[in-house]
Formats: structure tokens, C-alpha cells, sequence
């Protein structure tokens, strides 16, 4: 449904959170976010509207949630499992490395999950989206890039094994300055700030912040930091996404 990540110097979770209210314009079934500081991952997850996320934010009271500057969050339109709390995303790879949200269907989830159950893996949801946790974990351990380099490298090569449609956003909690994002057969658009850059489903989600956007094309990866913003094709070849300003008002 709705699908927003951001990498700056800012509070991730207040740009985050304002980024999911504007893209409101649908139902959806739960909400989540994911939040890096200190190398570590927090994640706050609820079902039902995102005022039932705030309220669990407000209990929380998570300084390093309050603190972090990277950070992805997304509403659900469930498709896999039922509008649970279990079912929300971000989901979480079982060493607790990487988060992931998603939006669209894996269609071949139901083999890929088999095969990470044979090898140990016990799901924590019902949904299409967690295999995506794993594969990327399992990856990550065996890519020979360091840091954000080898989150991407890991989600190209997750991505060569998906078949459906997706928009992918995945945080590494030993590349804390990352978001990474993919896209077959669904939107991600990509916000250049100064210092800090944006990634969502649409743009409203960020023109409050900037409105020069990057448009990805069908199969591209994309890395933002607060430096800069890479894209590659599925097999790491760099590729162009196309560069437009956002003119009218949301
Ligand atoms: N298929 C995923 C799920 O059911 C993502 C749904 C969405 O697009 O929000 O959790």
C-alpha cells in the first residue's frame, strides 16, 4: 500500500510517519516502522490505522527510535495472512539483521519459503513478504562487498530469484547509513534532498521535503545515503532512472 524510507541527518520517524498520513488516501490494514541507531534495529509494528501505531510509539517511548536517522515504514494492504500484528510489516530476518516492507505479491513465496524452513528458518508470519528477511540475511553473509555495497548487492541478488510484483525497501543494521529499494511491476520513487534522501511509493509522500524526484524503471535497484543515491539494474550493470521535478501541489 504504502511504502516510504528515508536517510538523513533529520529523526527518520517523524519524516517516516508524516510521509505514511500523507499517502492515506487508501485503506490498509496495519502499519509499521523500522528505525536504525546505533547499529541496531528498532521496529514498532501495530494492525489497524496509523493512530494505533502512534499510540504504541507513545508508549514505547524508544529514545533510539526517537533519535535514528535512517528509517522505513509502511501501511499493508494484506494480501498473504490475515490484518494481524504478526502479519505488519517491517519484517525482520531471523538474526534480527535486516527489515523489509513490501508491497505487491512474491509470487513464488511458497517455494521460497519451503526451502528456507528446510534449512532452519522459523517464519514469525504468514505473509509473502518475510522470505524476502532471510534470503537477504543468507545473502548478506556471503557477499564479498562491506556495508551499504553489500546491501545492495544482496537485494540484486534476491531480487533475480522473485517472480510477482514488488517494491522492496530493506535496512542492514551493519550499513547504517542505507536504505535500499527495488522494483518489478510497482512504483518506488526516489526524493534527492541536500544531505538526505527519500524513497516512496509516490512522491507526495516526500515533496514536503523536495521535489526533485527520480523515477525508477522496471527492474532497478536503488541505494540512497545521506551522500548520494545509486541505481543498478537486477544484475548490477548502473542504470538511469529519469530525473523530473514535481511542479503541482499535493
Ligand atoms: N503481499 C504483502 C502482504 O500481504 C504486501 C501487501 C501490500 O502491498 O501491502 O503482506
Amino acid at each position: 500500500c504504502g511504502i516510504v524510507g528515508y536517510a538523513g541527518a533529520r529523526p527518520a520517524l517523524e519524516i517516516v510517519l508524516d510521509g505514511l498520513r500523507r499517502l492515506e488516501y487508501r485503506g490498509y490494514d496495519s502499519a509499521g516502522v523500522a528505525i536504525l541507531s546505533a547499529a541496531e534495529i528498532a521496529v514498532a509494528k501495530r494492525a489497524g490505522k496509523l493512530a494505533n501505531l502512534d499510540r504504541v510509539l507513545a508508549e514505547v517511548e524508544d529514545a533510539r527510535i526517537a533519535a535514528g536517522t535512517v528509517g522505513i515504514g509502511h501501511t499493508r494492504w494484506a494480501t498473504h495472512g490475515g490484518p494481524t500484528d504478526r502479519n505488519a510489516h517491517p519484517h525482520l530476518s531471523a538474526d534480527g539483521r535486516v527489515a523489509v516492507i513490501h508491497n505487491g505479491i512474491i509470487e513464488n513465496f511458497a517455494l521460497l519459503r519451503a526451502e528456507l524452513e528446510a534449512q532452519g528458518i522459523e517464519f514469525q508470519s504468514e505473509t509473502d513478504t518475510e522470505c524476502v528477511a532471510h534470503l537477504l540475511a543468507f545473502e548478506l553473509a556471503v557477499v564479498p562487498e562491506k556495508g551499504a555495497a553489500a546491501l545492495a548487492e544482496a537485494m540484486r541478488r534476491v531480487c533475480r530469484r522473485l517472480e510477482g510484483a514488488f517494491t522492496l525497501l530493506a535496512v542492514d543494521r551493519e550499513a547504517p547509513d542505507a536504505v535500499v529499494g527495488a522494483r518489478r511491476n510497482s512504483p518506488l520513487v526516489v526524493g534527492v534532498g541536500q544531505g538526505e534522501n527519500f524513497l516512496a511509493s509516490d512522491v507526495s509522500a516526500f515533496i514536503a521535503h523536495t521535489r526533485d524526484a527520480l523515477e525508477l524503471g522496471q527492474d532497478q535497484v536503488v541505494l540512497i545515503t545521506t551522500e548520494g543515491v545509486e541505481v543498478t539494474d537486477f544484475e548490477g550493470k548502473p542504470a538511469e532512472a529519469r530525473p523530473y521535478h514535481v511542479d503541482w501541489d499535493a
